[in-house]
């Protein structure tokens, strides 16, 4: 079997399968999923609640198992790997930006955009240098001592962005990162996601119930009851001008 992918796919996923036994009944919440993400790429996956959108993210990011199927990360195979080398993929190639924060309250915004690069045993005067660039990156620079507690919704999403890029990961998945925004607040977190694709050439990998976001996306998926399918171009939503 051929193990490798086009150099420029930094996620592939192949026929995944995900299925949970529960007393009610088995549950398939992945059902024959496919798909592939290319360098610098922002692909956006939207619908409903409970059509398996996290379930995806999880697998794809590594933090759970399909039942079946296969998925590449960074062109290397991510199937049956141990634990210790799922996570050290995870770490190299992988970001994660959640609805809520997920900061660790009792850091400053500098210290929990470093830790990535701490687990990885990196000096932390190096890890504090690079979290301060990403800090600058996504216009914080002035809150980097400033505790998750004492800044707004959108500067903790934007602190939580900077955490999840400042490993240089060849994808950043998001689950819903504006979801808990305010109309005005998650259309900057979006323009900004915008930019840091177009400027760090970051893949991203968006959860959005926002079709207007959505739409800002190079690609656009629609999740319906564990199928993801490619949505065409005149399925996309029309620009949120004229609000
Ligand atoms: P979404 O993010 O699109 O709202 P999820 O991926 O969170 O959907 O969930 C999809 C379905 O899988 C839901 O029906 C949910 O109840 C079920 N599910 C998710 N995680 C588990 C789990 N750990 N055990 C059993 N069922 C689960
Ligand atoms: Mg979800």
């Amino acid at each position: 079997m051929i193990d490798s992918i086009s150099p420029d796919a930094v996620l592939r996923a192949e026929h995944l399968a995900r299925t949970y036994d529960e007393d009610a009944g088995r549950v398939e919440v992945l059902r024959d999923v496919s798909l592939s993400v290319h360098a610098h790429e922002m692909v956006a996956v939207v619908g409903a609640s409970g059509s398996g959108k996290s379930t995806l993210l999880h697998v794809l990011g590594l933090l759970d198992e399909p039942d079946e199927g296969r998925l590449w990360i960074a062109g290397q195979s991510a199937s049956g790997l141990d634990e210790r080398r799922r996570s050290w993929l995870r770490n190299q190639s992988l970001g994660f930006v959640y609805q809520f924060h997920h900061l660790l309250p009792e850091f400053s915004a500098l210290d929990n955009v470093a830790m990535p690069l701490i687990v990885r045993r990196c000096v932390r005067a190096q890890a504090r240098e690079q979290a301060a660039a990403m800090l600058d990156q996504v216009g914080l620079s002035a809150r980097a001592t400033h505790f998750p507690g004492q800044l707004s919704g959108g500067e903790r999403q934007r602190v939580a962005l900077a955490r999840a890029l400042v490993t240089q990961p060849a994808c950043v998945l998001a689950d819903e990162p504006t979801g808990n925004l305010d109309r005005h607040t998650a259309d900057a977190m979006f323009s900004l996601l915008v930019r840091v694709n177009q400027a760090l050439g970051t893949a991203f990998v968006i959860v959005t119930h926002d079709p207007a976001l959505a739409a800002l996306a190079h690609r656009r998926f629609h999740m319906q009851a564990g199928r993801l399918a490619e949505a065409m171009p005149d399925e996309s939503a029309p620009p949120a001008s004229g609000e």
